[in-house]
């Protein structure tokens, strides 16, 4: 029994002890009908919104989620998220009334999520108590010490001051999202405003330099994401007014953000598009990309497998073939 899809719940068990089943012959009725997690109160429609603020990012994550959790609990449906309300087999009792509480509690948490993460990634995702623990995990930067992630900040410094001190000029492309324009299958990053939109604290100094060229980016290929609304492309022209003949390029991800740059440069140039552009350098220690390795990505329903080194050096791999250089090191003279 269970799920009363109108107030007020009838208590079938009759365990409560209110006078005696001869003497009162009236239903017995629950105080606290949300006791059974598979009760639905008329109040709790379709339209219901756990939370007042919708989730941006990794910026309101923590408040969002504990909202969410929150709310959940008041209703006693917290564990249709964390799997401990099992779904009964088909010919139980309870089938129909899980069924129906699981998508009430889908549809208020897609209320109260980010709308293009819904769309492109949880959909796909069941059970429900992959989602919060799929969340937090792609929506932040790794906290734990990455070599490969450090190794690039470090070189992308290096090679920023040195490229400063000649006065070269620089081109940073900063992941600049904005939270209603998804870009498939990519979950929400970097969302315009949060800290992961800026420069990485080793290159903010970057912002206050004249030979460096900050351009956002709301899109994954920063090529694409240099044309303005006028169809004119600061990434060109800047090639073009700086008359630049050799690009090095570094950063993250190498076989996403880095190659994608890439393969569209080095085509403009095959297409006298970049003049006077003549080579594209990649630098392997300045570039990284993020790690999701097999084990982690077969518990998680319509992820893919995304193994750092491989991936690393598929991407650079790539980028070779595309007609880049690939290097190992890059030096001075003094
Ligand atoms: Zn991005």
């Amino acid at each position: 029994m269970a799920f009363v899809p109108s107030a007020p719940a009838i208590c079938e068990s009759g365990s409560a002890s209110q006078g005696s089943a001869s003497s009162n012959p009236a239903p017995l009725v629950s105080r606290d009908p949300y006791s059974d997690p598979l009760f639905l109160h008329a109040a709790d429609s379709s339209s219901v919104f756990l939370v007042s603020e919708k989730l941006h990012g990794e910026a309101n994550y923590g408040v969002w989620s504990r909202a969410v959790r929150k709310a959940l609990l008041a209703k006693n449906k917290l564990g249709f998220i964390l799997g401990t309300i099992p779904q009964p087999v088909d010919d139980e009792e309870d089938s129909g009334s899980w069924l129906r509480c699981n998508a009430m509690v889908c549809t208020w948490y897609t209320h109260s999520s980010l709308s293009c993460f819904l769309s492109t990634k949880v959909r796909a995702l069941s059970p429900w108590t992959q989602i919060l623990q799929y969340l937090p995990h792609h929506l932040q930067a790794p906290t734990q010490h990455n070599e490969q992630i450090s190794v690039m900040v470090k070189e992308s410094a290096r090679l920023a001051g040195e490229f400063c001190s000649r006065k070269w000029p620089i081109f940073a492309f900063m992941d600049s999202h904005h939270p209603d324009i998804p870009e498939p299958p990519y979950p929400p990053h970097c969302i315009i405003g949060t800290d992961e939109s800026r420069l990485v604290p080793a290159l903010q100094w970057l912002e206050s330099e004249p030979c460096a060229t900050l351009r956002p980016k709301d899109c994954i290929n920063g090529f694409v994401g240099s044309i303005e609304k006028d169809g004119s492309n600061v990434f060109v022209d800047w090639v073009k007014e700086k008359q630049i003949k050799i690009i090095l390029v570094v950063g993250i991800c190498t076989d996403i953000c880095v190659f994608d740059f890439v393969a569209s440069t080095l085509s403009a140039r095959n297409h006298g598009l970049l003049p006077p552009l003549e080579e594209v350098v990649v630098y392997s220690s300045g570039c990284a990309t993020f790690d999701l390795p097999h084990d982690v990505a077969r518990g998680i329903k319509g992820a893919l497998a995304h193994p750092q080194e491989l991936m690393h050096h598929v991407g650079l791999h790539m980028a070779r073939g595309r007609g880049a250089k690939v290097v190992s090191e890059v030096s001075f003279d003094a």
